[in-house]
């Protein structure tokens, strides 16, 4: 029985009730009258409080997705632009990806550090590697990471993600500072939550993979991933272990997409009724290719133009939640997509364990990289093509430093407030990037940016700060925020 409410997986995330949602959302697929009033609701609306927007229920944004009407679809992307702007403006978080340890107990299908996999050499950084590793992403520029780990108690319990978390923090390196840690690994207890709270992560991620139990049982033969009630509970676990920041994802290919994205959605709401919080984040990765790995074996997965159209249709239904794309997405891809809700994205990224360090820019290890990366250029390169294409890279981590998390952030974000400290600290971070790490050319673009954008911030008193901030970090001084 469907109940949004209840704490067991099979209730909150139900299968009957995802079965008649799709035939729903295909029985309304062209009725337009019922499209348009869904339209309708999840528009902005002006309030006395700022501009406000419902968001859909998993049934509604299914019939979004399920319509195949052109002109309806060119009115969902205008939406989700429209609501990206008002909530997230043309500002996009930077961050990349750490990879601590590819030991893992669990037989993942799709994924190469899969137990059985003999092909992939098994490495675990030691603190002298994470030191090292973060140095060199330090010296790119980056400020906000997400670690990732496979599952293995032994190789790498609770106390070596702490201890990792406590070693990335405390790295000074001439300018650089990694001041928000998100995490990726696997579902754990309520205890091992509190001690990740403890330590001070950011955002708590992990993917659903597939929503569908029986594929996922069937995707995860063995280990403790195999437990799909334990994995699609993890997230209350994680709240109840203070953790209020909370990031959910599926992997797009495993199964069919429309089953995964009424899922999605369903999980969404049973954070926000059980939690008072929906989740911070969600992302949208797809298959890749990698070591002992062939994506195409799995016969679900889905062109550049639907992965567009989730997105959009995510963008639409949960208009506060953040969304993240990483560098499984090749450049052409992350562009159509960016204006469609995207919000994080990953730059400069390696994901093999120990791939920043000794590495050039050009070169790049692959025998313990989780997935073929396909977005190849530098931090450098992705902020200065972001900056060309209009958009403000943003190395903030101001919100979750002034405990603006959960629903805290929530609450100010629903009624358009997080933009007035948002871009003016977009801005500040970006002008220390470019004092310490943008080519001239990166440099040059980055300033005339900022001089326009910061003509953009309306509150003269917050306009006043910043400029004084912007010309202090000219002069060497960093880490301001409002
Ligand atoms: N071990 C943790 C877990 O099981 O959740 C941490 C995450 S793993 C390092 C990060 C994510 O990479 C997985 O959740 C999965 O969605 C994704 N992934 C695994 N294999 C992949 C592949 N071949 N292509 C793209 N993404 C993949």
């Amino acid at each position: 029985m469907y109940n949004v409410k209840s704490l067991k997986a099979e209730e909150f995330i139900n299968h009957e009730e995802i079965l008649e949602t799709l035939e729903y959302a295909e029985q309304n697929k062209h009725n337009r009258e019922l499209i348009e009033q869904i339209l309708e609701k999840a528009a902005p609306k002006k309030t006395g409080r700022g501009v406000e927007c419902a968001g859909l229920t998993h049934r509604e944004a299914s019939v979004l997705l399920a319509c195949d009407i052109p002109e309806m679809t060119e009115r969902m992307y205008e939406l989700a632009r429209e609501i990206k702007q008002a909530f997230y403006g043309n500002r996009i978080v930077m961050f990349a990806p750490l990879y601590l340890s590819n030991y893992c107990v669990n037989q993942c299908v799709y994924c190469p550090y899969h137990y059985q996999n003999k092909e992939i050499p098994r490495k675990k950084l030691t603190q002298e590697e994470v030191r090292q590793e973060v140095i060199a992403l330090q010296d790119m520029g980056h400020k906000r990471l997400a670690i990732e780990s496979g599952e293995d108690p032994v190789n790498n319990p609770i106390e070596y993600i702490l201890e990792c978390i406590k070693t990335i923090y405390s790295i000074k390196h001439k300018n650089g500072d990694i001041r928000r840690v998100n995490v990726n690994i696997a579902a754990t207890t309520v205890e091992n939550y509190r001690k990740l709270k403890d330590a001070g992560i950011g955002t708590y991620i992990l993917f659903q993979e597939t929503y569908h139990k029986e594929s996922y049982e069937k995707l995860h033969p063995a280990g403790p991933k195999h437990n799909y009630a334990y994995h699609t509970e993890a997230m209350d676990r994680a709240m109840d272990g203070g953790i209020d920041d909370v990031g959910l994802g599926v992997l797009f290919g495993l199964d069919m997409y429309k089953y995964e994205f009424a899922g999605l959605l369903m999980h969404a709401e049973h954070l926000e009724a059980v939690h008072g919080v929906g989740p911070h984040t969600i992302s949208v990765p797809r298959v890749k290719k990698a070591s002992d790995i062939d994506p195409n074996v799995f016969d679900n997965s889905i062109d550049d133009d639907t992965f567009a159209k989730i997105i959009a249709c995510i963008r639409i239904a949960v208009p506060y939640t953040g969304m993240i794309i990483s560098t499984r997405e090749n450049e052409s891809c992350r562009e159509k997509v960016l204006g469609l809700g995207v919000s994080q994205i990953s730059g400069g990224s390696r994901t093999s364990v120990g791939g920043y360090a000794g590495y050039s820019e050009d070169e790049r290890p692959h025998d313990t990289e989780q997935f073929d990366v396909s977005d190849q250029r530098s931090l450098d390169e992705v902020v200065k093509w972001l900056m060309d294409g209009g958009y403000i890279p943003s190395f903030c981590t101001a919100c979750y430093r002034e405990g603006r998390t959960g629903d805290r952030f929530m609450s100010l974000c629903k009624i358009g407030q997080i933009q007035n400290c948002c871009h003016p600290n977009a801005l500040m971070t970006l002008q220390e990037y470019l004092e310490d790490y943008a080519r001239p050319e990166t440099k040059a673009v980055g300033e005339a940016l900022i001089e326009r954008e910061i003509e953009n911030v309306t509150n003269p008193k917050v306009k006043e700060i910043a400029l004084k901030n912007l010309e202090a970090i000219k002069n060497g001084q960093r880490d301001f925020r409002f």
